[in-house]
């Protein structure tokens, strides 16, 4: 019988989603099928548990229902979900619902697998401090950076983020008024500016030789933020497609206890645009 998931978000009806999940199961042989379903934040969990009462066997959170799931929703919370305090990947088992957190591990494994760029020792900037930011934060820590500056247009929500982590002694936060005269050899936009065409206040010189600037979103062309950084001495740019993508296959090991090659599914999704 087929095994059933989903992604649920809003809005949903753009997501790659169920175009990835099919790819990785055909070239694993996984008799699945992934559909995308839309909720609202009233309907997110009783929906979330229709589907697993209908025989769901898994499904991806998105945007803006990961730290419901966190909340409201998983049974049983994994420690990476945990430290991020957010869930984009449930598991039913029984009448369990396993809460986990894939997306720390997309990015790193897009960063230092696929850009073959090891975050040891490394000056990094995050930049952000919503949801995705969260996410990425345990695992970008867990590489052992010499530093890690968080960057939020509201420092609050920055200084939060600090003093939730244990490793206080690399983390520091700021506004981007802090951040002149500074400079980083990893910058990471995880703020939603690049949706909207909108670049952070970021000074000039702010690329290190031979940086890194990673922008977690997708789709056409270089993002304001890319376009930044490449006119200002970034040596490498990336966009979200690696994450994406890894995320997703992260996810579907969880499920499937088999973990699909990246490569192709991102050089596909590439192709598409
Ligand atoms: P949130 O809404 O939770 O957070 C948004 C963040 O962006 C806040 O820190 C906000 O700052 C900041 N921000 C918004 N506009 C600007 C601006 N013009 N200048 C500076 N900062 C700004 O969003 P998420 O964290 O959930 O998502 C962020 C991005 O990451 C989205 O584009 C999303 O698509 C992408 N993403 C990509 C993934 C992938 O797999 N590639 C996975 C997850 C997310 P403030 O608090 O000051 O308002």
């Amino acid at each position: 019988m087929t095994d059933r998931y989903a992604v649920i978000g809003n809005p949903i009806a753009h997501s790659k989603s169920p175009l990835i999940h099919a790819e990785f199961a055909l070239q694993t042989r996984q008799d699945i099928s992934y559909t995308a379903v839309l909720a609202t934040r009233e309907s997110f969990v009783s929906t979330v548990l229709e589907f697993a009462r209908q025989g769901g066997k898994g499904m991806n959170v998105t945007i803006p229902f990961k730290e419901q799931a966190w909340k409201h929703l998983a049974t049983d919370i994994l420690p990476r979900a945990a430290s991020a305090r957010a869930v984009n990947t449930l598991k039913f088992e029984d009448a369990k619902i396993i809460g986990d957190n894939t997306d720390g591990v997309g990015l790193l494994r897009d960063i230092e697998i696929n850009l073959g760029f090891p975050v040891a020792d490394r000056r990094v900037l995050l930049m952000g401090a919503g949801g995705a930011a969260r996410g990425v934060l345990p695992e970008l820590l867990r590489r052992h950076p010499a530093s890690l500056n968080i960057v939020n247009r509201n420092v609050d929500k920055a200084r939060e983020l600090q003093e939730g982590s244990t490793l206080s002694g690399i983390l520091s936060a700021s506004d981007y008024r802090g951040l002149s005269g500074r400079q980083f050899d990893l910058l990471i936009n995880s703020t939603s500016s690049s949706m909207k065409d909108e670049l952070p206040p970021l000074p000039k010189g702010i690329f290190a030789k031979g940086a890194l600037a990673y922008d977690l979103m997708y789709g056409k062309g270089l993002t304001p933020f890319l376009r930044f950084a490449q006119e200002h001495g970034a040596a490498k740019l990336a966009d979200g497609y690696g994450m994406l993508v890894e995320q997703a296959a992260e996810s579907f090991l969880v499920w499937r206890g088999v973990r699909p090659e990246t490569r192709p599914v991102i050089a596909m999704l590439r192709a598409d645009e």
